[in-house]
């Protein structure tokens, strides 16, 4: 059975018959039947299809603080799912069972934007993550998806490599409340040896973000041995962080486990997230956290004004909550960074698999 497809609009026709893709840099210039790089926008006729509009590889309910968000609605639980492909080749992929699939039987679970709102509803979640693969290689979906949920009163928060043209990038994060955005590295070396991709345009992206939306970002930096943790680099990473987009944006170094084409580097230690995150709280970054290790002081929110904890995570785990329901300290008043509606969640660290057709229709 033929795949069903979806237009699309971030394109044009070039001179000698191909055409040419304007959603991510990599501006795949097409012949009729061919896919791009992601492998799910492909050549229909004179135009450009999305392959995997209303199909998905699977659903979870997560901690939002798994995404990782740490400064946004937390403790709530958000409903999460991807689809197929990605539009980067990270040989170091963490999701490559999904990023790089090339079998459409992973993607089991169809559902509307509606069904899918209604589900985020039903099953407490105050977000939906588009998440596992990169969405904006499915921005026709993230986007309808993200509208229907709006309309319910649910966010949405795109975790993303922010590997996205300007135009497109207008439309797809103006349907999102929130971002965790991937910054892989601070090299063009990293970006074009392990990614295949450049650097400067998700520096582009990130600084569009923050200046010009009202998005709410943090950012990720996967620490992996030998190829993005020198201290030159962490420090030349940080500075950009503070000059360019100021204290408040929240930093995650997170751990590398060997996976994919780099399985013979080693998982990255304990201590080189410690030492990547004192290096951004010396350089004056307000909130920065470890990840995928157990660390009660990178998984601690310290309050700026007066230095108390205010937020003491284990893993996903909120174990303390000192913030007023619109994220000021409860000792000095000082207002934290973020977006915070209410007290905190109750979800924990559960994870757990989701049937959308049983979600909306009432069972499980
Ligand atoms: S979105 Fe896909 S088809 Fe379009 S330029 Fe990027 S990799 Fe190529």
């Amino acid at each position: 059975m033929p795949t069903p497809t979806h237009p699309t609009t971030y394109w044009h026709q070039l001179d000698d018959g191909r055409v040419q893709c304007e959603l991510c840099p990599r501006a795949c210039k097409l012949h009729e039947g061919q896919r791009g790089l992601c492998f799910v926008r492909a050549r229909e006729g004179d135009a450009i299809v999305s392959t995997t509009y209303g199909r998905s590889s699977g659903y979870c309910v997560d901690p939002i603080e798994k995404k990782p968000l740490n400064h946004f609605l937390p403790g709530s639980s958000v409903l999460s799912f991807g689809t197929a492909g990605c539009n980067l080749a990270c040989r170091y992929c963490q999701n490559w069972d999904i990023s790089k699939s090339r079998e459409f039987d992973t993607l089991a679970d169809a559902a509307s934007p509606e069904q899918i709102a209604a589900a985020a509803v039903r099953l407490g979640c105050r977000s939906v993550a588009y998440t596992y693969n990169d969405p904006v290689i499915f921005l026709e979906y993230a986007v309808d998806v993200a509208k229907a949920c709006r309309a319910v009163g649910v966010e949405s928060v795109a975790v993303t490599a922010g590997y996205i043209c300007p135009e497109p990038r207008v439309e797809f994060f103006g349907a999102m409340s929130a971002a965790n955005v991937d910054l892989k590295a601070f090299s063009e070396d990293f970006y074009h040896k392990l990614c295949a991709g450049h650097l400067q345009p998700v520096l582009d992206t990130i600084e569009y973000l923050v200046k010009e939306t009202d998005v709410w970002v943090e950012l990720t930096t996967l620490l992996i041995p030998g190829y993005n943790d020198s201290d030159d680099e962490i420090h030349a990473l940080v500075s950009w962080v503070g000059e360019t987009l100021g204290p408040d944006v929240p930093l995650h170094f997170s751990a590398f486990h060997p996976d994919f084409k780099m399985l013979l580097v080693p998982p990255t230690p304990p201590e080189t997230l410690k030492r990547a995150r004192q290096i951004a709280v010396d350089e004056g970054l307000r909130y920065v956290y470890t990840g995928n290790i157990h660390d009660p002081v990178g998984g601690t929110t310290t309050c700026p004004g007066c230095g108390a904890a205010v937020v003491v995570r284990d893993w996903y785990d909120l174990r303390q909550y000192r913030l007023t329901d619109d994220g000021r300290c409860t000792q000095c008043g000082e207002a934290i960074a973020g977006r915070f509606d209410g007290p905190a969640g109750t979800w924990g660290a559960r994870r757990l698999p989701v049937h959308l057709a049983a979600a909306t229709s009432g069972g499980a």
